[in-house]
């Protein structure tokens, strides 16, 4: 666990103090509980599920909406607590981010009240765990105009079919979200397909080389029926999709520099160390040049997603916005981590030196939630006035 602190800036006094000890709990969780079996898990490709209750008791599930039991807390914090996770391990902050961000947020965001009722509490204790399917085996970057997945009613039941890929959270979880375009009207709808409706079923994808802890699944929808009361009544088009996404995408940013700040701590932590020509590697002027560009960008990320959080608690916060700063930290963090890895030498391959599975994780968080392509083109899109996207 990291003893350095990688928040040079001190950006944590941007935080109430009362905040500043969540973000201390959330720090000690990950020390006790997941620091000492991230490796292990990671190697045997499973998620450890023993971990749910102990995380339910921080109290920061759903943690900045209204009511419903959620604590309605700040954006800002929510981005600190990102960090906090990834800062240990990308895994764990991915399957929180699902639950909270992308499950909870589009029940929060397009459920009818009865639906956020139902729904909600439940998942702020984590007594019931969501999923998100958007992403096809054929669509991925696409996903706003070229969903395949569709919807059917048939009198008070809709009729699913069609296929989601990546779906994390989703081998376990007892509700998956699932958009899917309406055959009669073109739109694209929200489902809460629970599990074990008849014609859902959830395949464990197997080899992946990142982010191994969390679980996604291959999801195959045959005449999958579900009721109009599980349908997200305030979703009714890809636009509202896309404002959840724009939600978890400035989260991604802040899991991106926990990714970077853990890369960061362990090198230099490590650097200062580990001894060659009878020295500390760290007193070395090559080695302080590297450490010191990857606190340059950590510190110009950290700043970045703190000013991104301050526009979402001002109701402010622009799909540009948030495309930005997942452009930039993503891009940012492959650098850090690669530049991490290469400090610890051949240690850097050693999964108990952690940082290897820091840039393994690293390279889902740059293709999730939107490429590095499709957020860019987002920004130029906004900037120049003309579309690239066909
Ligand atoms: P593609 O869309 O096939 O893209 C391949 C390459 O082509 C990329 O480099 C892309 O940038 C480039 N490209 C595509 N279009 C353009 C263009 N117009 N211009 C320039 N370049 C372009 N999805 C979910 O719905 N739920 C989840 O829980 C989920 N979890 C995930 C977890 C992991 C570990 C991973 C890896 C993915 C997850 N995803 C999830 C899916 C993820 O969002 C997609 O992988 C991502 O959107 C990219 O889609 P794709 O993989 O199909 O790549």
């Amino acid at each position: 666990f990291p003893e350095v602190d990688g928040d040079f800036y001190d950006l944590k006094e941007w935080l109430t103090p009362e905040e500043r000890a969540i973000q201390l709990q959330v720090r000690e969780f990950m020390r006790e509980h997941i620091a000492p079996i991230a490796n292990e898990y990671w190697l045997k490709d499973e998620f450890p599920h023993h971990i749910i209750p102990e995380m339910a008791k921080l109290n920061i599930c759903g943690l900045t909406y209204q009511g419903y039991g959620c604590p309605g807390k700040s954006n800002l914090l929510e981005g600190f607590l990102a960090m906090e996770m990834a800062r240990v391990d990308c895994s764990t902050s991915t399957f929180f981010g699902v639950q909270s961000g992308l499950a909870m947020g589009s029940i929060y965001h397009c459920g009818s009240e009865e639906q956020k009722q139902q729904w909600l509490p439940p998942m702020q204790r984590m007594e019931k765990i969501g999923a998100f399917g958007l992403t096809e085996p054929e669509v991925g970057s696409g996903a706003a105009g070229g969903l395949t997945c569709t919807c059917k009613r048939e009198g008070d039941t809709w009729i699913l079919n069609g296929q989601k890929k990546w779906i994390g959270n989703a081998t376990f979880a007892d509700l998956v979200i699932i958009w899917a375009r309406d055959l009669d009207d073109g739109n694209v709808k929200g489902f809460i397909v629970e599990k074990g409706f008849e014609g859902f079923q959830a395949e464990k994808i197997r080899g992946k080389m990142a982010l191994r802890i969390v679980q996604n699944a291959l999801i195959t929808l045959t005449n999958c029926a579900v009721p109009e009361s599980n349908r997200l009544q305030n979703a009714n088009s890809f636009k509202d999709t896309a404002n959840v996404l724009r939600m978890t995408r400035a989260g991604v940013a802040w899991q991106a520099v926990g990714c970077a700040r853990g890369a960061y701590e362990s090198a230099l932590q490590y650097t200062n160390e580990r001894k060659q020509f009878g020295r500390t590697i760290s007193s070395f002027q090559l080695v302080q040049d590297l450490l010191v560009q990857m606190l340059s960008n950590l510190t110009a990320m950290q700043t970045m997603v703190c000013r991104l959080s301050q526009l979402q608690d001002n109701g402010k916060l622009t799909d540009e916005q948030a495309s930005l700063a997942k452009v930039f930290c993503t891009l940012r963090t492959r650098d850090i981590v690669s530049h991490a890895r290469e400090l610890f030498g051949g240690n850097g391959i050693l999964i108990e030196y952690d940082i290897a599975r820091f840039v393994a994780d690293a390279e889902a968080i740059y293709s999730y939630e939107g490429t590095k392509e499709i957020n860019t083109l987002i920004v130029g899109r906004s900037i120049t006035g003309q579309s690239a996207f066909v």
